[in-house]
């Protein structure tokens, strides 16, 4: 028996599933999750010795590598300091003003500590500002798991959402529309029945919990639309994709300006910070300076603003993208050539340092219907044989893949070598 099999066994005496988030059990691949004992650059160490090269990369934030060297240096020092005093700090205007640089839409913000905090906030904010109980999310679309936003569409197309999981109030679900991603005609088509009723949409605007899926021409677009012709909030969840598609992240890439942004993963470097903020007059809604409220204990945590600080340095610096994104385009096109020389059909997405890769027959994954359809079979079998050969990819075909700046073109050409064994025997 390995450690990871042995402390799985242990773990999950006391901890539900042995997990502290559902994807990390293994469960629709199979087998047992690696325990991780540490991390450095593009590489994970589990507690058997193994070392893997890192895809998932604590699934976006590291995307200057594991544990680097000025990121760690920096909370070090500020850990001296004391590790939470439940008061203002100077760190978190330093960082509040970075990111409403980086971010132009976003005049005012907050700080919570994880991404469900951050969309469940920004959509009791658009609620309280529009005096308006229902929201639009998408099929596909995570957004964290507050209880409005656990919801799937209700039978056909335009009827109120029900509840994906059990704890969540059918009368609360009731509020949540949801609709197909990068169908821009539902939305219109919602928008003129009941437009008046919606205090938001909320959207990941490249989606990235049902594989990668950029958005189709003209989708943000009609997002924007209906939101400013019927006074609803329109609200990019960027947990995933701020810092990663681009700098300013997807409505800097495509560029649509958002009423809201809610922010994770990359802004906290790898520990646990998240924002969400946007138009000033919406912002100033929330308390204490207006009647929403909203609030946190670690909110805006010195430890985590310095890791999300100097992250935020590091990926600000000159051609740190362009690289980025390059080694993201070598790994996914190296993949579709080791996989076309296998005969495997398999089709990719791909924005900025994000990608996806689907085991299907289509040549362009735009919605979740065509991901539901992939082979996801054979993506196990993939994944597994990969994890063998030294790779650690997401362990689920319904979840994005990342890159990092510590990944060499050595670290990714080991990684096709690898998939050029496993495609020919898959
Ligand atoms: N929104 C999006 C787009 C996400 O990808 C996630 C997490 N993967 C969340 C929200 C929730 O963030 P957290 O897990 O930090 O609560």
């Amino acid at each position: 028996m390995t450690k990871s099999q042995s402390l799985f066994e242990q773990a999950q005496l006391t901890i539900p599933g042995g997990v502290n988030s559902p994807v990390r059990a293994f469960k629709s691949v199979g087998g047992t999750p690696l325990f991780i004992e540490r991390a450095k650059g593009a590489y994970l160490f589990d507690v058997d010795g193994n070392k893997y090269i890192d895809y998932v990369g604590s699934w976006g934030p590291m995307i200057a590598g594991h544990a680097h060297p000025e990121v760690i240096e920096a909370v070090k020092t500020a850990s001296e300091n004391g590790l939470s005093f439940g008061a203002p700090t100077e760190i978190e205007v330093t960082i509040s003003k970075k990111i409403c640089e980086i971010l132009p839409s976003i005049e005012m913000l907050r700080m919570v500590s994880s991404g469900t905090e951050a969309t469940m906030s920004a959509i009791r904010l658009a609620r309280g500002f529009t005096g308006r109980d229902d929201i639009v999310k998408f099929e596909g679309g995570y957004h964290g798991h507050g209880d409005s936003l656990l919801v799937k569409a209700g039978s056909g197309a335009l009827t109120f959402g029900e509840p994906n999981s059990p704890g969540v109030p059918a009368d609360l679900a009731k509020h949540t529309l949801t609709l197909d991603y990068n169908n821009p005609q539902q939305v219109k088509d919602l928008f003129a029945k009941m437009g008046d009723k919606i205090a938001c949409i909320i959207v990941e605007p490249v989606a990235g919990n049902m594989n990668c899926i950029p958005p189709s021409e003209g989708f943000l677009e009609t997002l924007r639309e209906v939101c400013d012709e019927h006074g609803s909030v329109l609200i990019f969840d960027e947990v995933m994709t701020g810092f990663r598609v681009a700098l300013g992240g997807a409505q800097a890439h495509y560029g649509i300006k958002p009423d809201l942004t809610t922010l994770g993963k990359v802004i906290g470097g790898g520990m646990p910070a998240a924002a969400f903020g946007g138009r000033k007059d919406i912002m100033e809604k929330l308390s204490p300076l207006g009647p929403v409220y909203q609030a946190g204990t670690l909110s805006g945590n010195p430890l985590a603003m310095t890791a999300g600080l100097k992250t935020l340095e590091i990926i600000s610096r000159d051609g740190f993208y362009p690289e980025l994104t390059e080694k993201t385009e070598l790994f996914v096109n190296g993949m579709l050539e080791r996989a076309r020389q296998s005969d495997i059909p398999l089709s990719s997405n791909q924005v900025g340092g994000m990608f996806g890769l689907f085991f299907s027959d289509e040549d362009k994954i735009e919605n979740f219907a065509q991901v539901s359809k992939c082979n996801i079979e054979r993506f196990n079998r993939f994944f597994h044989s990969m994890l063998d050969e030294g790779v650690n990819l997401a362990p689920s075909a319904y979840e994005a893949g990342f890159m990092s700046n510590a990944h060499t073109v050595e670290d990714i050409n080991a990684t096709l070598g690898a998939a050029e064994k496993v495609f020919a025997n898959l």
